[in-house]
């Protein structure tokens, strides 16, 4: 099985976002379709490798955040299916109410120029991907992990030995940090332990395909290892400095994995994009304001 990145230059900048072409015998799978704003990028990406968007029979998205799902629309258009968890089907087949949460976040203006438009996909086009299921892909067989922690309607898919982790495998671009993507509103620190546990112990699985950014080979539990721990250390940093004013926390927790960033030639800018600071802040706090809720009832 081939597997090529495709580098969708988010916001003319490498090494943020891919999407992974894998052909098969009837056409290509596509892992992701980034946003609408990478489109013209993503239809590059194909025609390096001979292909078209028409020739993209199906799309697997790990999860409907806008850069891995924003375009999957234009893909339906153009005849794929698409394949999405259950709790993200929804979102897919009437994006208003994930735009609106979104622009509350980005303004329109944001939204425009980091993710472009969404459109509705039409219901004959989208499907469900249950726990466990297997689609049967011109001749290869990919398996949904659902893989809840980073957002509740993740799914890790995994075609052989390749494993695609959308963001719950973590961020980690050019050999930098490896970092957990703590965006609201759906983290949940206990869910993404569990998550990397299941994981972590698919043994046949041999590469990772990280959305930001790129294959990951070599001892696969350090680097499960390394993003459990620094899930904690993040959350155990936004726990600790709770008492702060939100602009202050962020600003001191920008300053934290900054000082990390920064150690790596080249990589900064591009964790700025795929992971901005400030969204794990609100992210994490959402969490732990939940978690004290719960324990109050
Ligand atoms: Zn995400």
């Amino acid at each position: 099985m081939i597997i090529h990145t495709i580098d969708l230059e988010f916001q003319g900048v490498r090494k943020v976002i891919a999407a992974f072409l894998v052909p098969h015998r009837d056409g290509v799978v596509l892992v992701e379709s980034g946003p609408q704003t990478t489109w013209e990028a993503l239809k590059r990406g194909l025609a390096k490798h001979g292909y078209a968007p028409c020739d993209v029979t199906d799309v697997l998205l790990t999860h409907v955040h806008f850069d891995h799902a924003g375009a999957a629309w234009s893909l339906a258009k153009d005849g794929s299916n698409v394949h999405v968890h259950p709790k993200g089907y929804k979102h897919l087949a009437d994006p208003s109410r994930l735009w609106n949460s979104a622009a509350r976040i980005y303004g329109d203006e944001g939204m425009k120029l980091l993710w472009g438009a969404m459109q509705p996909i039409d219901e004959s086009k989208l499907h469900m991907a249950e726990e466990g299921q297997v689609l049967k892909i011109g001749g290869l067989e990919f398996i949904a992990h659902h893989s809840p922690g980073h957002a509740k309607h993740h799914i890790a898919w995994q075609c052989g030995d390749a494993l695609f982790t959308g963001d719950v495998g973590g961020v980690c671009i050019n050999n930098g940090p490896m970092e957990p993507p703590c965006p609201p509103p759906d983290i949940d620190a206990i869910a993404w332990h569990a998550s990397i546990d299941k994981l972590s112990r698919l043994t046949d699985v041999k590469r990772l395909f990280l959305t930001h950014f790129g294959e990951q080979q070599g001892e696969l539990a350090d680097h499960w290892r390394t993003l459990g721990s620094k899930l904690d250390t993040w959350i155990e940093f936004i726990e600790a400095n709770s008492e702060m004013e939100h602009h202050q926390l962020i600003e001191h927790f920008t300053d934290f994995v900054t000082e990390e960033r920064k150690k790596y030639t080249g990589a900064e800018s591009c964790y700025a994009f795929a992971n901005p600071a400030e969204m794990s802040v609100t992210g994490i706090k959402r969490w732990l304001h939940q978690k004290e809720e719960v324990a109050k009832t």
